[in-house]
């Protein structure tokens, strides 16, 4: 994964260039007035939806697929950049919608083979989670040197602390060395957290059903319990849907790696789908 602060320090490669040409194009030549309109608002984030159809011709639609992360991090930077020179201090993150036949997928045909792949699926939906915040980077600074350093922290895993400034632990153990630990030096251990820099992200862990399993189902009469699938959204999706909606989630299949579920008997049970657009209704 690439950080924004790893794409300001070094030059981008080949890829990312073609990248950010491919968004900065789209941005320009499509949605020149939907930026300057939509630059207005003044929610936190802001979804700025795109058309799949327009990264068709573009660098974009055979480097997506294989890594539309890096593609929607380098877009995402993109489009604040474009907000920015509108002065705007909205958050705006690229939702892409529309996305054609070849990313079409059946919940009930996932496998774990597919971990990692960005797919479009019709749902229903059948649960919401309370909508919650969590702690997605934290940022560090070292009372001794002033270094700062942030940490991102990962879903549902137990948050990663720093315990030390590393350009100051580096000194404190060559001098430990050279002295064989007789060094009366402070250990580098004097740092504090910045709270007011830490970024929180509102999530909600929704389930769903495959139309096609809730339509069988209505058929079986032995009544197996209905499948749900788990799902997470983030943003400006957190709060704004409806039990037994109807939707295409475009989304990543992930594992889910939290340690208390039971994974047993099912396969179906370890995924979690990343959810990164939502349109209404199904696609035909
Ligand atoms: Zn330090």
């Amino acid at each position: 994964m690439i950080s924004m602060s790893q794409i300001k320090a070094t030059e981008p490669d080949i890829e990312a260039q073609d990248i950010l040409n491919a968004w900065r194009l789209i941005f320009e030549e499509k949605y020149s007035s939907e930026l300057d309109r939509f630059s207005l608002c003044e929610e936190d984030v802001f979804g700025f939806e795109v058309q799949w159809n327009y990264l068709k011709n573009t660098p974009l639609h055979s480097i997506f697929p294989n890594s539309p992360t890096k593609c929607l991090e380098l877009g995402n930077q993109v489009i604040r950049e474009q907000f920015q020179t509108r002065n705007s201090r909205t958050r705006p993150v690229i939702r892409i919608i529309g996305f054609d036949e070849e990313f079409s997928y059946q919940l009930e045909d996932v496998r774990t083979r597919d971990r990692g792949r960005l797919l479009s699926f019709n749902c229903i939906i059948t649960n919401l989670d309370t909508p919650m915040g969590w702690l997605k980077k934290s940022e560090y600074i070292c009372n001794d040197c002033e270094t700062t350093w942030s940490i991102r922290q990962s879903l549902a895993r137990e948050r990663e602390r720093s315990i030390h400034c590393s350009i100051c632990a580096d000194s404190y153990y060559k001098e430990m060395k050279r002295t064989e630990g007789k060094a009366k030096i402070p250990p580098p251990t004097n740092i504090s957290m910045i709270v007011e820099a830490n970024v929180y992200e509102d999530i909600q862990y929704i389930e769903l059903t495959c139309p096609i399993m809730l339509a069988k189902h209505s058929e079986d009469e032995t009544k197996n319990p209905l499948f749900h699938y788990l799902a997470v959204i983030n943003d400006e999706y957190v709060g704004d849907l409806s039990l037994n909606q109807e939707v295409t989630v475009n989304a990543w299949v992930e594992l889910d790696h939290l340690p208390n579920r039971d994974f047993a008997m099912d396969t179906r049970r370890v995924f979690i789908f990343k959810v990164h657009s939502i349109e209404p209704g199904f696609k035909t």
